[in-house]
C-alpha cells in the first residue's frame, strides 16, 4: 500500500511505459501526488480512465487519517495523531511562526533509541515509515489547515538517520520542483548521534540542516540518558559534526534538554562552551518535557538563564526554545502514548 508514492518521476515513467502510456503521464501523476497532494485516483481527471483503473488495481493508496487533533488556544499550535494504512498511530505537530508554518514530523512508529527523557521510545520501535508516510504528514496538515508549510523538522518519533535512504528519498520528494518545492535549507534532520550515518549524510552535500541531540557534556552523563552514547563517544559525535560542517558549510544545531540537577549546572555549561567554542554551530536549549513514565524535571528558569549566559561567554550562539502548545500535551510522543493507552495498547 502506498508504495507508488515513494517513487521519483523517473521511476513512475517505468510504470507508465509498461502500461503502454506516454512518458509525460509520469510527471502528471507525480504532480497529483506531490504538488496537488491528491491521493485519490478518481480525482486525477487529466489521466486516462484506463490508466487510472490500472493504477487503482495495482497500486492502491490510502491517505493518512486524522484520528485526533488538538489546537492550542495560546499560540495556534496543532498536534495531530494520524492513523496509517496498517492502523499504527503517529504524531505530528504544526507550529505557527511569524516566518511561516513549520511542521515536525515522525520518521518511525515509536523509536528504539531509548533516550530517557522521551515518550516515543517507551515501547520501542514498531516500524520505519515510508517516504510517502513522511510527506503524507505534511500534505495532510497542509490540506487540513489550507495553509502552506514552509519549514520541516524531522524531530517527531523515530531516529531519521537509522534508515538514511528513506530520509534522503523524503528530502528528494518534498524538495522536488514538481512537488511542494520546499527548499533544503528549510528542512532539519534531527539525530541522536549515529556517527557513520552523519558522515554518510555529509557526503550527500545537501543543504539541509543537521540538529544533534547532545543533552550532556561528558560521556558518562550522556550514556546515562542516551543509550546511543555507549556506542559513540562525544568525541566521535563532535568529529562527525565537524565533518558535516566541512562538507556542507552548514551550521549544526545542538539540542540540549535541560534536566534539573542532571545536566544544568554551571560546570556543565562551561564544559559545553569549551567543546563548542569556535565551531559553526548554535545551541538550542530546551526545558525538558515532563512525561508520566519518567521522573525528570525541567530546570528552573534561573538555571536556564545561567546556562545560557555561560555559553554566550564562550561565544556560542544560544537560543531558548519557545514552549509551544503548552496547553495541548506538547511533549513529543505524549499525545500518541495517551491515545494508545486509551485504545488499550
Ligand atoms: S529523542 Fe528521538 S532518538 Fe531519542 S528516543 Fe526519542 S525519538 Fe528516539
Amino acid at each position: 500500500m502506498n508504495e507508488i508514492l515513494n517513487h521519483t518521476i523517473a521511476e513512475l515513467e517505468e510504470i507508465i511505459l509498461a502500461y503502454g502510456e506516454s512518458k509525460f503521464r509520469a510527471k502528471q501523476l507525480f504532480e497529483w501526488f506531490h504538488k496537488k497532494m491528491v491521493w485519490d485516483y478518481d480525482e486525477m481527471n487529466n489521466l486516462p480512465l484506463k490508466l487510472r483503473d490500472k493504477l487503482k488495481e495495482n497500486y492502491p493508496i490510502q491517505s493518512l487519517r486524522i484520528v485526533e487533533k488538538l489546537c492550542s488556544e495560546i499560540d495556534g499550535t496543532i498536534k495531530y495523531l494520524f492513523e496509517l494504512s496498517d492502523s499504527h498511530i503517529i504524531e505530528s505537530v504544526l507550529m505557527r511562526y511569524k516566518h511561516g508554518n513549520s511542521v515536525c514530523i515522525s520518521s518511525q512508529v515509536g523509536c528504539r533509541m531509548g533516550c530517557k527523557f522521551c515518550a516515543s521510545t517507551v515501547e520501542g520501535r514498531v516500524r520505519n515509515l515510508l517516504p510517502a508516510e513522511m510527506v503524507g504528514q505534511i500534505y495532510a496538515i497542509s490540506k487540513d489547515t489550507n495553509e502552506r508549510v514552509s519549514n520541516i523538522v524531522i524531530m517527531g518519533s523515530g531516529e531519521p538517520l537509522e534508515e538514511l535512504g528513506v530520509t534522503l528519498r523524503f528530502v528528494e520528494l518534498i524538495n522536488h520542483p514538481s512537488g511542494q518545492n520546499i527548499g533544503q535549507r528549510h528542512i532539519t534532520v534531527s539525530t541522536c548521534g549515529l556517527v557513520p550515518e552523519i558522515k554518510a549524510l555529509a557526503e550527500e552535500k545537501l543543504q539541509i540542516n543537521l540538529a544533534l541531540s547532545l543533552h550532556a557534556t561528558t560521556d558518562e552523563r550522556r550514556q546515562a540518558i542516551m543509550p546511543i552514547a555507549r556506542k559513540y563517544s562525544l568525541e566521535e559525535v563532535l568529529a562527525a559534526c565537524h565533518y558535516f560542517i566541512e562538507k556542507t558549510n552548514r551550521r549544526v544545531t545542538f539540542e540540549y534538554a535541560l534536566i534539573e540537577g542532571e545536566n544544568d549546572k554551571e560546570e556543565d555549561a562551561r564544559r559545553l562552551g569549551g567543546l563548542l567554542k569556535g565551531m559553526l554551530c548554535h545551541v538550542n536549549l530546551i526545558p525538558v518535557n515532563q512525561i508520566d513514565e519518567r521522573s525528570y524535571k525541567s530546570s528552573k528558569a534561573s538555571s536556564i538563564e545561567r546556562f545560557k549566559g555561560v555559553l554566550e561567554q564562550y561565544g556560542v550562539p544560544t537560543t531558548l526554545r519557545r514552549t509551544l502548545g503548552a496547553d495541548i500535551d506538547a511533549a513529543c510522543g505524549q499525545l500518541r502514548r495517551r491515545y494508545l493507552k486509551k485504545r488499550g495498547e
